[in-house]
């Protein structure tokens, strides 16, 4: 029986089916390895599984030394410790990038010059560095944005003219190249995020990542809550004792179990990941000709991990309207950065509207698509048809 006077031109789908912009992918050898890690009984942090973990990390990236850490945040925490900021010590970052490449730094002491990004790729610009390095300089820290590699040999070479540290966030790069070289192993340090929304993640977790050996002994102690526990145990001091800052940055080994569990799949989630990457990106193409919109932009000295998809529309408007109609097919689309220069704590540090005018425009008209592991051949047509139905 029906009693439609006017037929819906969208038959909405039952709740259930939902897509959401993200959801935690299990590989199926976690329950397996958690298990394992607790009745092992060393569930506290450097248990067996975390040892794992970093070699394996050390053995992807090449690094002299990689420590598991609770977050990247963490692990920017600890860089910015490392760095033994004074009043006054500057770090530049990217106005657009996550709260934490700017608060690790501005908690401990930093105050965060902020730079714009370029256009294509959205990375910090290196053709502004110069004008933002100062005396007071200690460090950049390049975020590179959905894991397609910022200008490194420019930004190394800038930096080592004068001394400044450099710090890799790279949350969104791990297993992705420039110009043939591992993200993360470009600076002194890199961060790295094994959070829920990242390519591998086990919750919550972190690491820092040191391609210079003149950190690893502070590391160690900054790590270990201002001790030289990792001294003693392995036999080079007699005293376990308090001889530094530092704080609790080390995971449960039952979370190092879970991310185990996935860096040990990582070729099978690398290859899912690319397959909806191509996909949206070839059965999207005409469709964004046709309405002004532009597609990621990945420079052919660039291997990006497929760590997301987004889309810049012509305008916050457009922006706006097109998550609606995508909300309305229960599909969840979302916007990201907000810029960091004009934020409440970024005001404090001197950030004033126009200092960084790409970062103020594109983050108004970014949108990123539903990108997951675990993400269906027929969800991802639905979030095709959904944003092919939307005229800008
Ligand atoms: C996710 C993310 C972080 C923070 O990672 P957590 O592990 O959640 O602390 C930092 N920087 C960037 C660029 C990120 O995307």
């Amino acid at each position: 029986m029906t009693h439609a006077t006017t037929p819906p031109v969208v038959v909405p789908p039952a709740p259930s089916e939902r897509i959401p912009f993200n959801k935690p992918f299990l590989v199926g050898t976690e329950f397996d390895y958690i298990q394992q890690a607790i009745r092992f009984g060393h569930t506290a942090g450097d248990g067996p599984f975390t040892r794992k973990c970093s070699e394996e990390l050390e053995s992807i990236l090449g690094a002299v030394r990689v420590l598991l850490t609770t977050s990247c945040t963490d692990a920017l925490e600890m860089a910015a410790m490392l760095l033994d900021l004074d009043e006054g010590d500057e770090v530049i970052v990217p106005s657009f990038t996550f709260v934490s490449t700017a608060n690790a730094f501005a908690t401990h002491g930093g105050k965060p010059v902020f730079i714009d990004v370029r256009p294509d790729t959205l990375n910090l610009d290196e053709q502004l560095l110069e004008s933002r390095i100062t005396e007071r300089t200690r460090a950049i820290v390049p975020v590179h944005y959905a894991g397609v590699g910022c200008e490194m040999d420019e930004i190394m070479r800038i930096a080592n003219k004068r001394g400044i540290v450099v710090i890799e966030d790279n949350a969104h790069g791990l297993l992705g190249r420039k110009a043939g070289k591992r993200l993360g192993t470009f600076g002194q340090l890199a961060t790295q995020s094994f959070h829920e929304t990242k390519n591998l993640t086990c919750g919550e977790g972190g690491a820092l990542v040191l391609n210079d050996a003149s950190f690893i002994e502070r590391a160690d102690i900054i790590r270990e809550k201002g001790t030289n526990r990792a001294r003693f145990f392995r036999g080079e001091t007699d005293k376990y004792t308090w001889v530094d800052f530092g704080s609790s940055f080390l995971p449960s080994d039952i979370l190092a179990a879970y991310l185990f569990a996935q860096l040990q799949a990582r070729n099978d989630i690398q290859q899912r990941r690319q397959r909806i990457w191509n996909r949206y990106n070839a059965e999207l193409e005409e469709w964004t000709r046709e309405n002004g919109v532009r597609r990621p932009f990945v420079g052919s000295d660039c291997e990006q991990p497929f760590h997301m998809f987004y889309l810049l529309l012509p305008s916050l408007a457009a922006r706006t309207a097109l998550i609606e109609h995508l909300g309305k097919r229960l599909i969840h689309a979302v916007f990201h950065y907000q810029p960091l220069h004009i934020s409440d704590m970024g005001r404090r540090f001197g950030g004033r509207p126009g200092d960084c005018p790409v970062t103020e425009d594109v983050s108004d008209r970014l949108v990123r698509l539903p990108f997951f592991n675990g993400l269906t051949e027929a969800e991802q047509t639905r979030v095709i048809e959904g944003v092919v139905t939307f005229r800008c």
